[in-house]
C-alpha cells in the first residue's frame, strides 16, 4: 500500500467538501483560525512517515491532550486513579455538568472535560502549578522526541477568560471533595494542557508509543507499560470522541481521542500512528473532515481493531 499517495488522495477529495463544520468560537483564540487548514500524518512502527496539507503547521491539540495527561497520570498514582475517574462512556457532551450531581462528583471517564480535570489535579499534587504543566510538556515532548513543542500562552489565556463551564465544573467537584488543590490552581494546569500546540507530524510521532505496547519504536524508550498502552487504547476508543464515540468506532473502528483544535490523534495497534486536522467540528465538537479522512484511511488500508 503506498501510504502517501493515499493520503494525498483523500486530502485532494476533501479539498472540494464545502460543509467543513463549524471552527470551536466559544474559546475567542481558536475562532481565528482558517476553517480551509488541513492535514494529514501517518508514522509507522518501521520508522517511516508519511504527510499530506498542513502538516508542519502547529495547531491546539486541545482535548488530545487528556491522553498524554492520562498516561502521566497513572504513571504517578497507578490504578488508584480510578477511584476518582471511572471508565464508561458518558453519552454527553465533553463539558456536560449534568451526571456529576447523581454520581457524587466522579466523572464517567477521564476524557471528558470533568474527569481530564481530575487527572490535572492528580499530576498537581505535591507540585506548583508551574511545575506540573512543565511535567506534561516535557511528557509530550518525549513521546514526540521534540523539544521544540510549545504552550501557546494567548490559547491558554483565552481559556482561562471563557471557561465558566470548567470552573463550573472544577467548583462542583470540590464541593464532593474530589478536587484536592484550590480550584484556580488545577484549572491553570488544565487550561495550559489544553493549549499544548502540535503539528501534525508531531502528533503522529507522539502516538506511536500507544499502537507499539508502550515503547516508542523510533528510540526504543519504553514511556509506558503495554499493559497501560491497551487501556488507554481502549478508553480511546470507548470515550474518545465523547458522546460520538460509538459513530466513530462504527466508522473508523480505530482507538482515536479528538480536540475542538480540529485535530485527531488515531492508534492503529501494531501498525501506526495517525493525526488529521481540520478546525471545523461536527455537533459533538469532534473534527468534521477529519473523522471523514479517518475513516477513508481505515477503509482503503483494511485498518481496524475489529478484525481485517
Ligand atoms: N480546552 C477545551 C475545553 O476545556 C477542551 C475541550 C475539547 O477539546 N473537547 O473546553
Amino acid at each position: 500500500m503506498d501510504l502517501q499517495a493515499l493520503i494525498d488522495e483523500i486530502a485532494e477529495d476533501l479539498l472540494r467538501v464545502e460543509d467543513r463544520g463549524q471552527v470551536a468560537n466559544y474559546i475567542p483564540e481558536l475562532a481565528k483560525i482558517d476553517a480551509r487548514k488541513f492535514a494529514i500524518a501517518i508514522a509507522t512502527l518501521d520508522g517511516a512517515s508519511y504527510s499530506t496539507g498542513d502538516a508542519r503547521e502547529p495547531f491546539s491539540i486541545q482535548s488530545i491532550s487528556k491522553v498524554f495527561a492520562l498516561a502521566l497520570a497513572l504513571g504517578k498514582v497507578g490504578d488508584g486513579l480510578w477511584n476518582r475517574v471511572r471508565r464508561e462512556p458518558s453519552g454527553s457532551a465533553f463539558n456536560s455538568i449534568v451526571q456529576l450531581e447523581h454520581e457524587h462528583g466522579i466523572p464517567r471517564n477521564p476524557f471528558i472535560n470533568a474527569g481530564a480535570i481530575v487527572v490535572a489535579d492528580v499530576i498537581l499534587a505535591g507540585h506548583q502549578p508551574r511545575e506540573a504543566i512543565g511535567e506534561i510538556l516535557r511528557f509530550v515532548r518525549v513521546a514526540a522526541n521534540d523539544d521544540t513543542i510549545r504552550i501557546n500562552p494567548a490559547v491558554s489565556r483565552s481559556e482561562q477568560e471563557a471557561g465558566f463551564r470548567n470552573a463550573a465544573l472544577a467548583n462542583y467537584m470540590r464541593s464532593f471533595g474530589n478536587i484536592k488543590n484550590p480550584v484556580e490552581m488545577t484549572l491553570g494546569v488544565y487550561f495550559h494542557q489544553c493549549a499544548v500546540e502540535m503539528t501534525c507530524i508531531q502528533l503522529a510521532q507522539a502516538g506511536l508509543f500507544l499502537a507499539n505496547g508502550g515503547r516508542d519504536p523510533t528510540t526504543g524508550i519504553s514511556v509506558i507499560s503495554a499493559d497501560r498502552a491497551r487501556r488507554i487504547n481502549a478508553l480511546m476508543l470507548t470515550c474518545g470522541h465523547y458522546d460520538g464515540s460509538g459513530d466513530f468506532a462504527f466508522k473508523v473502528g480505530l482507538p482515536g481521542k479528538s480536540g475542538v483544535g480540529g485535530g485527531i490523534l488515531a492508534v492503529v495497534p501494531g501498525r501506526a500512528s495517525i493525526a488529521v486536522w481540520s478546525p471545523g467540528l461536527n455537533r459533538q465538537g469532534n473534527s468534521l473532515l477529519g473523522t471523514r479522512a479517518l475513516e477513508l484511511i481505515a477503509q482503503r488500508t483494511n485498518w481496524s481493531v475489529f478484525g481485517p
